[in-house]
């Protein structure tokens, strides 16, 4: 298991593969201003009690890959559930997780998703994100960067259930990258999720790899922050929690 890992990690390609993926990547948020319209979600699917441990040191097969996106999905769910749970709200999940291939496969409001993307899509509340991207970044990155790619995309889903709207993208991406470090970090704490070795770094290697490029103005449509900035964001997020992700 020390082989397929060290072997996945090697250093000497990485950083530079890794931006290629995810340079022109980021999530875009569909229709975040437009929360109305989704029909009613399904129940709540039934918690399961046991933790779940993300795997950084083994294979990374596409089902490994599957997995991983289900569990993440579990986590979160669990734990925003207990979020909601906690202020006498109801919960719904996000209705869907969708996996693509192609560029349109896939529409968000009549907008067809590109490539290399993932996205929270608010007008059919659902995830959806390009498999072969995802499975890239896997791969390079490791197992740590589904969960916090699911936990970015379904933070944009809370943030649609809560109402928050913020005139920059860069404010909500970044609150986003702070509400997954607090979804990782609160389970890890809670047993819910068990890190393995190699965990954090792989989050600072693909929060590092997603950052905008320097020139990208903050204020630009689409900005989701400086590799700096994502990186506080989400640790900030991860060893505080909630309360310091300023949801009011
Ligand atoms: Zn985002």
């Amino acid at each position: 298991m020390v082989e397929a890992g060290s072997a996945r990690r090697s250093r000497v390609p990485l950083a530079g593969l890794v931006a290629a993926v995810l340079a022109a990547a980021g999530c875009f948020v569909g229709g975040v201003s437009d929360p109305q319209g989704g029909e009613p979600a399904p129940p709540a699917p039934t918690v399961e009690p046991e933790a779940t441990t993300t795997r950084a040191d083994s294979t990374t097969s596409i089902e490994e890959f599957a997995e991983d996106v289900a569990s993440a999905q579990a986590v979160a769910e669990r734990y925003w559930a207990a979020r909601f749970r906690e202020s006498g709200e109801r919960f719904q999940p996000i209705r869907r997780i969708i996996p693509y291939q192609r560029a349109g496969e896939v529409s968000c409001g009549g907008q067809p998703l590109p490539r290399n993307n993932a996205v929270y899509c608010s007008q059919g509340d659902f995830i959806a994100y390009d498999v072969t991207w995802s499975v890239a970044a896997f791969r390079q990155v490791g197992d740590a960067f589904v969960f916090y790619l699911l936990g970015h995309e379904y933070a944009h889903g809370i943030q649609v259930r809560l109402g928050v709207r913020y005139d920059f993208t860069i404010q909500q991406e970044l609150q986003a990258d702070c509400m997954a470090g607090a979804y990782l970090g609160d389970s890890v704490r809670a047993g819910d999720l068990t890190l393995a070795e190699g965990d954090l770094e792989e989050f600072r290697e693909g929060l590092a790899a997603v950052g905008d490029d320097p020139g990208q103005p903050w204020f630009a449509e689409g900005s989701h922050g400086t590799a700096e900035q994502r990186t506080e964001s989400f640790f900030r997020g991860y060893e505080n929690s909630l309360s310091a992700c300023g949801l009011g």
